[in-house]
């Protein structure tokens, strides 16, 4: 009899356990037989994307018989801009996941190890365990910790650091924490690390943290040759759907990442979508505005309700229900409110809620007090 086809998957593969994306909204509504639902549960932008986008995508839907620019020339350029970099610094994937896996690809071996924080972002030991490194995990800060409960530690970080490490993750904001690292603080570990360790400074929530704490890509490339930092069009751009991302590193890394890179690994229409994007100011105005309302309404009300919560510097925040949160995601379910549960991440008290609208964040609030009274 032949092996069982999962038997001949590499040991990384065979030992992966995938990704669990949250259910599209009419998926739900049909297995739950209700209408009117409102999805918090994947960090969207609840604005929707900008009308220049839009328009991006009309215009070019007629196009789409070419091949996108496999260079992605126009975008790199628009970025590298923006960032004060070389363009050979840029490099694009098909959101920014693309990248993690990139930089897991070209990096890492079963003989070598990546270091990453628990709690988390999930897709981290996924692309380490699919190229079968060893996966350090270090121990994050206590719930009770002052300041960032469930944060990064970056001494713990650097403990985890061993001979064979090549890679470090860093997600800053972190999701699902929403917890960060300050710019010194970070910028104090980047000095502590080899510098033959590469550090992924995942960014997809950049542009909702405040100013004060956004670093300049431009400085830090120049000091840490070591360093990708990843970027996304997926969160305050409105773009996930069309999955595009990228990162800005030294040319010598980017020349690594492309070289592992799909030819054509971003596609037309995000193309252009991203870099209309990028032009409409006001979009990310408006976007970053109804956020930082949004998270004082949200945070008003769970003090209110005596839920804790973590800090957050995402579109997002953690509340600590304090009891089976599945139960409690299964009960807002029933009422066509979708959040996210967050077990597999070791916090299984906790969900975690997508800032929406103001009406939404309204429902979200009352749906959930008429459950917990
Ligand atoms: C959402 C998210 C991303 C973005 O993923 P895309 O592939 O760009 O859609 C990356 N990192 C973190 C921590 C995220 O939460």
């Amino acid at each position: 009899m032949a092996k069982s086809f999962l038997s001949l998957a590499t040991l990384g593969v065979q030992q992966l356990r995938p990704y669990l994306p949250g259910k599209p909204v009419e998926e739900l509504e049909r297995e739950l037989g209700i209408t009117g639902s409102i999805k918090l549960a994947s960090n969207e932008n609840p604005l929707g994307p900008s009308d220049k986008a839009v328009e991006a995508i009309r215009k070019y839907s007629h196009s789409v018989n070419f091949y996108p620019d496999g260079g992605g020339f126009k975008l790199s350029a628009r970025l590298a801009e923006k960032f004060n970099v070389d363009r050979a610094c840029v490099t694009l994937g098909n959101g920014s996941n693309d990248i993690l896996e990139l930089a897991a690809r070209a990096f890492l071996t079963p003989e070598t190890s990546a270091v990453f924080s628990e709690y988390s972002f999930a897709v981290y030991p996924i692309v380490v365990q699919a190229v079968g490194a060893q996966a350090n995990v270090a121990k994050a800060f206590s719930l009770d910790h002052a300041t960032m409960p469930l944060g990064h530690n970056p001494e713990s970080l650097l403990a985890s650091v061993d001979e064979n490490t090549r890679v470090i993750f860093i997600a800053n904001p972190n999701n699902p924490t929403g917890t960060w690292l300050p710019p010194q603080v970070l910028k104090q570990l980047l000095n502590d690390l080899p510098d033959d360790v590469v550090v992924v400074l995942d960014m997809a929530y950049n542009e909702y943290m405040d100013e004060s704490l956004q670093i300049d890509a431009s400085e830090w490339l120049a000091k840490f040759p070591n360093l990708i930092i990843t970027g996304t069009f997926s969160k305050i751009y409105a773009l996930a759907g069309l999955r595009i991302g990228y990162s800005l590193s030294s040319p010598e890394i980017a020349d690594v990442l492309n070289r592992v890179r799909q030819p054509f690994n971003t596609n037309l229409l995000a193309q252009e979508a991203a870099l209309a994007s990028l032009d409409d100011k006001e979009h990310i105005k408006s976007s970053v505005a109804i956020n930082d309302q949004g998270k004082a309404f949200l945070q008003k009300s769970f003090d209110d309700m005596g839920l804790d919560y973590l800090p957050t510097m995402g579109n997002f925040i953690a509340v600590n229900l304090r009891r089976d949160g599945q139960v409690i995601y299964d009960a807002l379910l029933q009422k066509g409110v979708i959040v996210r549960p967050v077990g597999n991440y070791n916090m299984p008290e906790f969900l975690r809620i997508t800032i929406g609208t103001e009406e939404q964040n309204k429902r979200f609030i009352k749906t959930l007090s008429e459950i917990i009274a």
